[in-house]
């Protein structure tokens, strides 16, 4: 799909006239790419860094229904959510799991354990799907013998699912390629192109992946959709619109499976501020989260966790599990995200609600907020909003499968487990084979202690627009996230099977690995001052 050599080739045949631009390469313009270019419109995606280098390769990974909306009353949310749940555990498996949660209930919690039962069984209705099971506190203390014990009156299980969020959004983008879209990293819109009477005709190209070999270019397209999250309103007030999101910062910590023996999530409520946190069990690793804190840092900066959240999240994990005695010292990786919601200006930053919203100004239709979850909802709100620009033979059915199925037969059976067949399968859909019929001899082995392939790497080096070694570390496979010290020790062993296809000078390697240290110590590690 992106051989070495594509970039120069692309950037030659954007000058035509498109149907739909998408500004934004997370998973709300990867859903819109996908949706539109099934519904016959030609559309182009440009991403100013990399794919999913925005909020969408650190979010918490979950795809949930939300339990927690339905305490506000959000039944509609929550249908939707759940809905959008199942149908990715149908067509996109290996990639979307199912993931059991439990949640304990204590003594002083701010609701009784019954209000939770009830939810549950709206939760389970909604989602045509009987799973919630109620536990008693011995058996809840059988089940996981290291959670905290002093108060417990019982809890529940029930079922959720997750996900690896890049990997989610390379795959949503992969079928809108494959279906005849186009999409480019690295390309960042510096303006946008408006008609005398004011609407937005195109944007202003810059291509951020060369150093200027490429000229800035201007693109035309009938509608041009803003889909860039947290920073939707530096082009929205390019067109003289007010600011309308607050950012908030979720941070997470990421701690090595053997200190925390959990094979499902644990959802309780922080004892300082009773908000909702989880732990559980992600690519091999545990991650605790999340945080909710307003951001004001510069967005340009890589959002990173701050000591106070650091600790925050630290107390939660000692609560839930006392015995573990689980501290900063045990932190492997940590990840932060930048959530847009619309600035209602609520003291507390969780109480400003977490819907999408759809903005039509001068032509530029803006999509923001929401759910990594939702984003096929997200995708036909859009393209429905702005319908009556589009060409008469444009066919929005929600009811279309949003995955191709993958061709698992095609791959070499026997050198490959069911679970890896699966996840391959899932994660790169109609191209799983070639992933395996260009491993070399030992790449189909796991990379030690993580769930990742060595094939993996050599694929994502040879044809999934790898511009920097931190897109492939960081989103294509996520050893920045799973391996320990950012898989910083594994580096050589890396450059051995991915130099090839990358074609980078030794200078050239060496320039990328001073900055993706640099990436990792400052979005990814524990704040060291
Ligand atoms: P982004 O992923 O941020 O993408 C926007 C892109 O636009 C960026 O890549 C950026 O580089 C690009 N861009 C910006 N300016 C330009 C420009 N001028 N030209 C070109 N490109 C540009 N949802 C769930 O369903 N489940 C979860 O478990 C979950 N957990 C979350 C945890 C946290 C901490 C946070 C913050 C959110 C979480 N969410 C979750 C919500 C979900 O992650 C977000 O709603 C979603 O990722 C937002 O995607 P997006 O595409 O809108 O934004």
């Amino acid at each position: 799909m992106w051989n070495r050599g594509w970039r120069q080739e692309a950037w030659t045949r954007l000058d035509q006239p498109w149907d739909v631009i998408v500004v934004g390469g997370g998973i709300t313009g990867a859903g819109i790419l996908r949706e539109a270019t099934r519904a016959g419109l030609r559309t182009l995606l440009v991403e100013a860094k990399d794919f999913a280098s925005g909020t969408s390769s650190r979010s918490s990974k979950l795809v949930h229904g939300g339990f927690r909306y339905l305490k506000n009353g959000q039944i509609r949310l929550t249908y939707e959510s759940v809905r959008e749940r199942e149908r990715l555990l149908d067509q996109a498996r290996g990639l979307v799991s199912p993931l059991g949660f439990f949640m304990p209930t204590y003594r002083n919690d701010k609701f009784p354990g019954w209000v939770f039962g009830a939810g549950l069984i709206i939760y389970d209705l909604l989602a045509l799907k009987w799973g919630h099971q109620r536990y008693s506190s011995s058996r809840a203390l059988e089940r996981w013998p290291f959670l905290r014990g002093e108060g417990l009156v019982g809890g529940y299980r029930y079922f959720d699912a997750q996900t690896d969020d890049a990997r989610l959004v390379l795959r949503v983008i992969q079928e809108g390629i494959l279906d005849g879209g186009f999409a480019l990293n690295y390309a960042r819109v510096e303006g946008l192109l408006r008609r005398r009477n004011g609407e937005v005709c195109g944007i202003h190209l810059q291509d951020k992946a060369t150093d200027g070999q490429m000229p800035d270019i201007e693109v035309e397209a009938a509608v041009v959709i803003n889909a860039t999250g947290a920073w939707a309103d530096s082009l929205r007030t390019k067109l003289g619109g007010e600011q309308r999101l607050r950012l908030l910062r979720g941070s997470h910590i990421l701690i090595p499976a053997e200190k925390v023996p959990i094979s499902r999530a644990i959802s309780f409520w922080h004892p300082h501020d009773q908000r909702p946190v989880f732990i559980f069990p992600w690519e091999g690793i545990v991650i605790v989260g999340t945080t909710d804190v307003d951001h004001g840092v510069d967005l340009d900066l890589e959002p990173s966790i701050s000591n106070r959240e650091a600790e925050y999240l630290i107390v939660a994990a000692r609560y839930a599990f006392p015995s573990l005695n689980i501290s900063l010292e045990d932190v492997q990786t940590t990840l932060s995200g930048i959530r847009a919601v619309v600035d209602t200006g609520k003291t507390d930053p969780s109480k400003e609600s977490r819907e999408h919203v759809l903005w039509l100004e001068s032509g530029m239709l803006t999509v923001t907020g929401g759910k990594l979850t939702t984003f096929r909802v997200m995708a036909h709100d859009a393209l429905r909003a702005i319908r009556h620009r589009l060409p008469a033979h444009t066919k929005l059915d929600r009811r279309m499968r949003m995955f191709d199925q993958a061709p698992v037969e095609m791959m070499d059976l026997d050198q490959l487990s069911p679970s890896t067949r699966l996840r391959l399968a899932g994660r790169y859909g109609r191209e799983a084979p070639q992933v395996v019929n260009n491993a070399r001899s030992g790449e189909l082995e796991h990379i030690p202690g993580t769930t990742s392939l060595w094939a993996e790497l050599r694929w994502a080096a040879k044809a999934e627009a790898v511009i920097h070694l931190d897109d492939l570390l960081l989103r294509r496979v996520r050893l920045g996230l799973t391996a320990p010290d950012g898989a910083i020790p594994l580096l050589s062993d890396i450059r051995e099977v991915v130099k090839a296809e990358l074609g980078w000078s030794l200078e050239k390697w060496q320039s990328e690995v001073d900055s993706y240290t640099n990436i990792w110590r400052s979005g990814y590690h524990l704040p060291t001052a």
